[in-house]
């Protein structure tokens, strides 16, 4: 049996001249849990070439989602772009990543911080009622230099407020908070700097990071990790996974080559 299962692209929708999404059927066997990753990508002559990408769905829907990047001269993603309704995607049968409920102890708030395409896992654990069950608050914090980048969360966010199940579950839990580096917007400046001076919590009127009841997921570029981290670790957050749970756990947006 192949490691990767063919799918069939049901949507395309094109954010920006360098984000996209698309959904694509689902392999009934095809099991995740929300926040996981999986191996997806194009046949090409004859060959899988594929790239790890966050599931932007909810493990309850039928169809799959992604969020994603393209990289002008990307060998997958210089391809992928070109992708419409009813071409053949490839997907990994096996999902996995530390962004999950499970690698994290118990608390109150759920910080999900993440830049550009680092929303995609989010996506997928901000459409999990059991998240909800789990947490009083949920922040979506989501970085991106220009404002027309944070558009696909934009119309996630709205689509569930507005969602017939989601949008009394939501109302008062999920808090979302778009910021741009590079242009001008409401919010402005880079996570790091927002979450460092707790300006976050000061512009939504919260109180400020604490060990005792927030739980944090990362998702962004490599650099955006480690200011984290550091900045986690020195507060006397400890990062879990998969045999100890933790107060943050990390997840790569992508790998730089
Ligand atoms: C755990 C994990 C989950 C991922 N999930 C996603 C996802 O949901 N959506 C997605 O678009 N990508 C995701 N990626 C990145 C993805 O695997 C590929 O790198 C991306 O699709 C580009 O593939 P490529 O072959 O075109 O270029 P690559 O050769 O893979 O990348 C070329 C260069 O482009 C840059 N780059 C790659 N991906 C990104 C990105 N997402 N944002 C900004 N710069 C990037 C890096 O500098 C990289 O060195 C994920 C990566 C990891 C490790």
């Amino acid at each position: 049996m192949s490691a990767f299962q063919k799918e069939t692209v049901l949507s395309v929708r094109h954010w920006t001249d360098s984000l996209f999404s698309f959904t694509a059927t689902r392999d009934p066997g095809f099991r995740f849990q929300n926040g996981q990753f999986a191996m997806i990508g194009l046949e090409i002559d004859g060959r899988p070439l594929v790239r790890a990408y966050s599931m932007a769905s909810a493990n309850h829907e039928a169809a799959l989602e992604f969020f994603s990047i393209k990289v002008p001269d990307g060998p997958l993603t210089s391809r992928l772009q070109k992708i419409r309704e009813g071409d053949i995607i490839l997907v990994g049968r096996k999902a996995t990543g530390t962004l999950i409920t499970g690698n994290l102890i118990p608390g109150k708030r759920l910080l999900l911080l993440s830049t550009g395409t680092g929303l995609a896992p989010f996506a997928s654990l901000i459409k999990d009622p059991e998240v909800y069950e789990s947490y009083e608050t949920i922040v979506l914090a989501h970085g991106c230099r220009q404002v027309s980048e944070l558009a696909y969360g934009e119309h996630l966010v709205e689509g569930l407020r507005e969602h017939e199940f989601f949008g009394p579950l939501i109302r008062d839990k999920l808090i979302y908070y778009p910021t741009v580096t590079r242009e001008p917007f409401r919010n402005r400046g880079r996570i790091t700097d927002l979450i460092a001076s707790g300006e976050i919590f000061s512009d939504l009127e919260l109180p400020g990071l604490d060990r005792e009841t927030d739980r944090v997921m990362l998702c962004g570029s490599p650099a955006m990790l480690e200011e984290l981290h550091a900045m986690l670790t020195v507060r006397g957050f400890v990062e879990g996974n998969h045999s100890v749970p933790g107060h943050f756990v990390i997840e790569k947006a992508f790998v730089e080559r």
